[in-house]
């Protein structure tokens, strides 16, 4: 079957692409839309404005709590930051498309012919947001995933009492290499560790963490993240978000960024079906937009390595150094503006 675009993972990424494509179009995924995250779900609220999902938001912060070995450090955040509920965002990040949905397994890629479990499917546009492990592109290049290049993150969701503040454990007694994380949604906690170095202890620690809480861990989910930028377009396809390594280093966050680069992927490529630009121009194109935006991964993936070998005491002058007054100010501002989310789509029709 022919389709003027074929796109690959519907989540983040995916919807955002399949969102901004009109004409016929296979959005494939082999789970149903926003039926398995495997994220914590925390961005900047702002951007869940833009999009006009502000029913999926499960809680908001004006606060943002730093632990350390040593210390705690709390902040005003410059906006304000929230949870928010994977399968309801997804839902309505779909009102946006409205093309034919396939629930199959992809299995690869052969010339302009994208091959699943459930029938094989052609189109010149095709976009693989399948996520880290890029399952069209490491088709057509073996290599492309660097699986050195991964930050592990593993997570559960208990009752809790609630809090109103979104707190990170950077402390090499609960996990080395990475942070901890407790970042309170609605009625209950997501508890998460999320590490670079050894992904075998993390269960463990985490139901350390968890029972320094008086909880146990109920049910785990979570995955790789690549944190380092790979190439956003291979052979003829386009890439966006994990897929295309656009999460940030150090944070870990990889939904705001691609939504991001989703959509833009996904106007280029609306751009390739009515003709405006040929398909290689289109490539070059997205190509371009994701090469202006490399520097401040680059800068976060210093901070990284910087910051995850630093001892205990390290981490708690860097907290007390940068997080207060204009340092703070600074530094979030940075963050902020390190991808301008204004393009960022308004409520679906
Ligand atoms: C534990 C953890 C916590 C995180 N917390 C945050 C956070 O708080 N905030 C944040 O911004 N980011 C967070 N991230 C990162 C964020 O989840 C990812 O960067 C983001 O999900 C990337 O979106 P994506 O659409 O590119 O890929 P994914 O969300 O991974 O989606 C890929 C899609 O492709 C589908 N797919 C894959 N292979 C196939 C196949 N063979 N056939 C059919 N379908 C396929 C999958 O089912 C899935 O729907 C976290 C990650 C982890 C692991």
């Amino acid at each position: 079957m022919r389709y003027d675009a074929i796109v690959a993972g519907a989540s983040f990424a995916g919807l955002a692409v399949a969102g901004e494509i009109k004409g016929k179009v296979l959005l494939i995924d082999k789970n149903d839309i926003g039926n398995r995250p495997t994220s914590a779900c925390t961005t900047l609220y702002s951007v869940i404005q833009k999009l006009g999902c502000e029913d999926s938001t499960l809680s908001v912060f004006e606060k943002v709590g730093f632990h350390t070995a040593f210390g705690y450090t709390e902040y005003k955040a410059l906006e304000p930051f929230c949870t928010f509920d994977y399968g309801k965002f997804c839902r309505e990040l779909a009102k946006h498309f409205d093309g034919e949905f396939l629930r199959a397994n992809i299995k690869g890629i052969k010339g302009n012919t994208v091959l699943t479990d459930k029938g094989d499917f052609y189109s010149d546009c095709i976009a693989d947001c399948t996520g880290w492990r890029a399952k069209l592109g490491t088709d057509l290049e073996p290599a492309f995933v660097d699986r050195e290049a991964m930050f592990f993150g593993l997570q559960t969701e208990v009752d809790c009492e609630q809090d109103d503040v979104l707190r990170f454990f950077w402390d090499s007694r609960i996990v080395e290499f990475g942070y901890a994380w407790v970042f309170p949604a609605g009625k209950r906690t997501r508890f998460g560790l999320g590490s670079c170095g050894n992904k075998k202890s993390l269960k463990k620690n985490l139901a350390r963490f968890v029972s320094s809480y008086g909880k146990e861990i109920n049910g785990l989910y979570g995955g790789f993240i690549p944190y380092k930028v790979r190439k956003p377009v291979v052979g003829k396809i386009f890439l966006a978000g994990d897929s295309a390594g656009h999460a940030w280093p150090l944070t870990g966050e990889g939904a705001r960024q691609a939504i991001y680069f989703g959509q833009r992927c996904g106007k280029i490529i609306q751009k390739v079906i009515d003709k405006k630009v040929s398909l290689d121009e289109g490539l070059e194109e997205y190509a371009n937009f994701v090469k202006k935006h490399r520097y401040y991964p680059g800068f976060l993936l210093c901070l990284q390595q910087v910051f995850f070998k630093m001892p205990n005491w390290g981490v708690e002058l860097a907290a007390k150094l940068f997080g207060r007054g204009r340092a703070i100010n600074f530094v979030q501002g940075k963050y902020k503006n390190g991808l301008s989310c204004d393009f960022l789509k308004g409520k679906a029709k």
